[in-house]
């Protein structure tokens, strides 16, 4: 079957959102999209009541089990050929609707999921012989998949979960963040346009138009669930993990940089900032703070200058501090404590400047500033782009202090060095999900480094990069006797 829209249609769509967002930046009256629709198309498997969502899932899981491997392949052609095509479009709504981010680095994260996201080449079957016989593993679907996704990344996890989930022959019902439901709604839609496309059902995902605390408690509680895969933050991770279901906990990170007198430090310097400025710093995987050997600190302080970054002193960044975080009142307890401003998270470093009073141009992609360990910057997922430097006398000091700033999230962490000793204490020390070497973070998930790419990152439950095998459960088949055939 067809794709029903024809290439032409599709650049002239991606040419005018283009140009009509560059004359007019989108504001909530004008703006072509919602969590139902974009530019008049009603988005498909999108309802207003998660028990419908979940039971349209539930028929998407029917069709899809009665589908071969090379029909669910050619279904995952399409959505990777749609991603690829229409990312211009959810790399805008995604930063209109979320106001975080860059655009064109949202462009190439879907650019990422549709390339290197693993298809059902991932779902691999054992044997063992022997004496008494076969014993064959295969890794089986667990029914309908109940996924949670950010708001950080919302399309590209609606898509590359979605890749994953169905290769490995799932049906899921998304409750996307409610900070970004119309970008993670245009996934479904693309989903599902992909699906039918490729003469899979008009309804292969589903998701909800106003997901809540409340959508997510029926996602949980609800029998057709088999799993439950979250991606977000502590509090979300924790309530997944206490819903009595198998679950996927893919949580918050805070990954720590060391450089050491042994690295090209240039390399490091650029590395560091294109890694932390990487679509402003939201990617949980993203460089948060540096330790960095004395005697080479400043050297790697002006490499970062010359690569975007713009320094201020400890006074300016600790006017900035109450800025970016803010004082909330807990409603039950009435306990004020801190927590990251929503108006800084995923912004321009250029903004976030202007609200201490300091204007600078497009040049500027990183706040970079030196600063104590306990400093808040250091201490706090900020995911933005705002980058503390903390000198050590040597390396023990720096693992000491990059493991304690980690916080035993067991996420990420990074290292600029030579030495292979160095490196192989910190990884050991650290024991984080991804440890990326002499690279921006990025490489870690594949964008420009070697291995499959992933926006759900599950540390605290150990499917670590997670794919399709991910979302499986192992089933053994026993043949007694027979066919060992040597
Ligand atoms: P968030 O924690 O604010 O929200 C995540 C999702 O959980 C949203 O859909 C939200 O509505 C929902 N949610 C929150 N509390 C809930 C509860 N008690 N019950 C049910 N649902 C609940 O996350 P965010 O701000 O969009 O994303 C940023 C956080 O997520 C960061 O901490 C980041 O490190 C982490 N993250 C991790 C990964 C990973 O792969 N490990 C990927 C992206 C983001």
């Amino acid at each position: 079957m067809a794709i029903n829209w024809t290439e032409a249609d599709i650049e002239k769509v991606v040419a005018s959102v283009l140009k009509n967002l560059q004359a007019n930046p989108v504001s909530a009256s004008e703006k072509a999209w919602d969590a139902t629709g974009y530019e008049g198309r009603k988005f498909v498997g999108v309802y207003s009541d998660m028990n419908d969502a979940i039971e349209a899932a539930t028929q998407g899981y029917k069709a899809i089990r009665a589908m071969s491997l090379e029909e669910r392949e050619k279904i995952i052609a399409v959505i990777r050929d749609l991603t690829r095509k229409e990312a211009p479009i959810m790399a805008e709504i995604g930063v209109a609707e979320t106001k975080m981010g860059r655009v064109a680095h949202k462009i190439a994260k879907h650019t990422l999921v549709a390339d290197k996201t693993p298809g059902t080449a991932d779902i691999v079957s054992t044997a063992k012989t022997g004496d008494y016989g076969l014993t064959l593993t295969e890794m089986a679907p667990f029914g309908v998949v109940g996924s949670i996704t950010p708001s950080t990344n919302p399309s590209e996890t609606v898509i590359c979960n979605s890749i994953g989930m169905i290769a490995a022959g799932n049906g899921v019902v998304f409750n996307p963040h409610p900070g970004a439901i119309a970008t993670s709604n245009y996934a479904v839609d693309l989903i599902n346009r992909a699906s039918l496309a490729a003469g899979g059902p008009r309804v292969l995902v589903a998701s909800v138009v106003k997901p809540t605390l409340d959508t997510a408690s029926i996602m949980y509680k609800h029998p057709a669930i088999r799993l439950l895969v979250c991606t977000g933050g502590p509090g979300v991770v924790r309530s997944v993990l206490s819903s009595g279901k198998k679950a996927i906990g893919a949580g918050a990170g805070n990954p720590p940089v060391i450089v050491d007198d042994t690295a090209d430090i240039r390399k490091a310097g650029k590395d560091i900032i294109d890694g932390c400025t990487f679509d402003n710093n939201l990617p949980c995987i993203a460089e948060k703070e540096v330790f960095a050997f004395a005697n080479i600190a400043d050297e790697l302080i002006d490499a970062m200058i010359a690569n975007g970054a713009y320094k201020i002193d400890r006074a300016t960044a600790d006017r900035l501090v109450d800025v970016v975080l803010e004082d909330k009142k807990n409603p039950k307890t009435g306990v004020i404590s801190k927590v990251i401003s929503r108006e800084c998270v995923g912004r321009d470093a250029k903004v976030i400047l202007a609200k201490i009073g300091i204007h600078v141009g497009d040049e500027v992609r990183c706040i970079i500033c030196e600063t104590d360990f306990n400093h808040p910057f250091v201490q706090e997922e900020l995911m933005m782009p705002i980058l503390p430097i903390v000198r050590v006398k040597n390396i023990d000091e720096a693992i000491d202090l990059a493991v304690k700033a980690e916080h035993g999230n067991r996420h990420t962490a990074h290292m600029h060095s030579k030495n292979i000793d160095h490196l192989t204490r910190f990884a050991r020390a650290v024991e984080t999900t991804i440890f990326v070497k002499n690279a921006p973070s990025y490489a870690g998930i594949g964008f420009g480094g070697e291995g499959h790419t992933t926006f759900t990152i599950a540390g605290p439950t150990g499917e670590g990069i997670t794919s399709a095998r991910s979302f499986t459960r192992y089933r053994r088949c026993v043949l007694s006797e027979s066919f060992r055939i040597i």
